[in-house]
């Protein structure tokens, strides 16, 4: 089979023919249709993450078909069209997982980190780390779903928010554009914070109330004379951008963190204390997470902007991300 693989931290891509995995028992190959590039494939790339052995093929949104099965496997068959996403698999055993929360499991695996990825023609993973595709979502639209979709509609659904309630996404980028969607959808009176006015008209269709142009206006100023905001999701990797938005929470409003800054994030507790408010941090979700996610997303036509590539374009596209230039997801069809 073709993969795009990194032969070792630092160096480029190279596309190579390899053997096609075999599921072992417990696991599933899958035939990919397509596989979004994500900004953490960079772990990959640069070997920012501990423990990767090299050469390894990345890819974390991986949609496409279970094209074998291994031994033990009864939840699957061949031909069901399925997702992986981040969360790449758990071990059943820990305090975590005994608690049925799979997601914080000490001994996860991170799919294209801890095994090979969705850049190539064919990947296995663990069962449990499957989510079922439904039927009429395209699988190049179901891809970006499985990391930047899960991330935010599983952020903003286990706040306390509620229809009605004031919730900003900051960012209008490969996550916020999701974001402002979902916030939409589920009945949130929905701002989009971005320093890019010609982001505007785009939020308004992506469904935003409020659009508020932050490379001008005070974006906590704006929140509070909207009346506060209930939830900000950060979506962009900027402590600048985080610590914008503080000043703007309303009683008990969170700063909900899904896009992770280099730098550290210097927050004011008395503009905490004082609205009973928080910064939170929150990462993916588990298989059955990602499902809700898909069959949410079908439900509600929500869908990403996304350029595709073939895999041999893996230098161009995984450029196109790195440089911020993707509109707004980039997804790989091998
Ligand atoms: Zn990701
Ligand atoms: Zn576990």
């Amino acid at each position: 089979m073709r993969a795009a693989r990194v032969p070792e931290p630092g160096a480029d891509f190279e596309v190579v023919d390899v053997e096609t995995p075999e599921p072992a028992a417990g696991e599933v190959r899958v035939a990919v249709d397509a596989c979004g590039i994500c900004h953490s494939d960079a772990f990959v790339k640069e070997g920012a993450y501990p423990g990767i052995d090299y050469p390894r093929v990345p890819g974390h949104e991986v949609a496409g078909r279970v094209d074998a099965v291994g031994d033990d496997v009864t939840a699957w068959s061949e031909g069901d069209r399925v997702g992986v996403g981040w969360h790449g698999g758990h071990c059943f055993e820990c305090d975590a997982c005994r608690r049925g929360d799979f997601q914080q499991c000490e001994d996860a695996q991170i799919t294209g980190i801890a095994y090979d990825g969705g850049y190539a023609e064919y990947m296995t993973a663990p069962a449990e780390a499957l989510a079922a595709v439904p039927a009429d979502l395209d699988a190049v639209d179901a891809a970006p779903l499985l990391c930047a979709g899960v991330t935010t509609f599983n952020a903003l659904r286990n706040t306390d928010a509620r229809p009605g309630d004031l919730v900003a996404v900051q960012g209008v980028g490969g996550l916020g554009h999701l974001g402002i969607q979902y916030a939409r959808a589920a009945g949130f009176e929905t701002v989009a914070l971005s320093r890019s006015p010609d982001k505007e008209e785009l939020a308004y269709e992506l469904g935003a109330d409020h659009f508020v142009n932050a490379a001008e206006a005070d974006a906590a100023e704006a929140l509070r004379e909207l009346g506060g905001a209930d939830v900000v999701l950060a979506t962009a990797p900027s402590a600048p951008a985080i610590e914008s938005v503080v000043d703007g929470l309303g009683t008990d409003g969170r700063v909900v963190v899904v896009g992770v800054p280099g730098e550290e994030v210097s927050v004011n507790a008395q503009s905490l204390v004082g609205v009973r408010g928080g910064v939170d941090g929150w990462a993916s979700g588990n298989a059955r997470d990602s499902q809700d996610t898909l069959e949410f997303s079908d439900l509600r036509e929500i869908t990403p902007e996304v350029e595709t590539f073939a895999l041999d374009e893996v230098h161009a596209a995984y450029d196109r991300m790195i440089e911020n230039e993707a509109r707004f997801r980039v997804v790989l069809e091998p």
